[in-house]
């Protein structure tokens, strides 16, 4: 398996919930993967991870990629060369990832899209603390994290579209300590994406990192996130 294969799973997951009607190419895998002890179903992580415009005049998507997102496509297939996937987890582990599409909906139908730097400038992160961080300026990555990404740019142009060529890259880091992640997808930290003036908010942990609960009252598996059962009012308990 390659490194464009291995994006191109990413990448055709994330599209498909948000851009189900582009009929993306490809086949989507539904991959319920071994993470720990249970499947970490990567298509409710996905869905968890992307966040869209509420506004009706904008075509914006932000997709938080955290490292999790990574290690789940690498688990479930014993085929990616495990160094190659080391090396590329090592990198990215650095960085909280972020892609963004800016674009808005004109009257005519068509959508106009905003450039990197458009976006760049109008893009904050915060974090729990009520932090703010600006994305990193290209000689602020890398090399290997800059050739990673470069190695996505020709699949999402060819196989998004117009779509993907307007699908941007941002990353974050606590400058002079990018050991210490600003975002742990496993913590209690919520953080906030700011796009052009529109607060995108994640709740954390997310709850397709985590073991599913159980209701109760008729033994439905619910989301691990959560402490009571929506339907029933019932305390969760572990499902084992
Ligand atoms: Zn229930």
């Amino acid at each position: 398996m390659d490194l464009f294969y291995i994006f191109e799973i990413g990448i055709h997951n994330a599209m498909k919930n948000t851009f189900l009607t582009l009929a993306m190419l490809g086949n989507f895998l539904l991959m319920s993967l071994h993470a720990q002890d249970f499947k970490v179903n990567i298509n409710k992580l996905t869905e968890q991870t992307q966040k869209l415009s509420e506004s009706p005049d904008k075509m914006c998507l932000v997709w938080w990629i955290p490292i999790e997102f990574w290690e789940t496509i690498f688990d479930q297939d014993q085929s990616i060369d495990k160094k190659q996937s080391d090396d590329i987890l090592m990198a990215f582990s650095q960085y909280s990832m972020f892609v963004i599409i800016d674009g808005t909906i004109l009257e005519d139908g068509n959508i106009t899209y905003k450039s990197r730097d458009k976006t760049f400038e109008n893009l904050v992160l915060t974090d729990v603390s009520k932090k703010k961080y600006a994305p990193l300026l290209e000689d602020e990555i890398d090399d290997k994290t800059k050739e990673l990404i470069i190695t996505m740019k020709p699949i999402l142009g060819n196989t998004l579209g117009k779509i993907g060529e307007n699908m941007h890259f941002f990353l974050f880091q606590k400058k002079g300590n990018p050991l210490d992640p600003i975002i742990n997808a496993k913590g209690k930290e919520n953080f906030t994406v700011t796009v052009n003036k529109e607060d995108f908010i994640w709740s954390l942990p997310l709850g397709a990192l985590l073991k599913p609960k159980k209701c109760p009252e008729d033994g439905a598996q619910v989301d691990g996130s959560w402490s009571f059962c929506p339907y029933h009012g019932k305390k969760l308990v572990a499902d084992n």
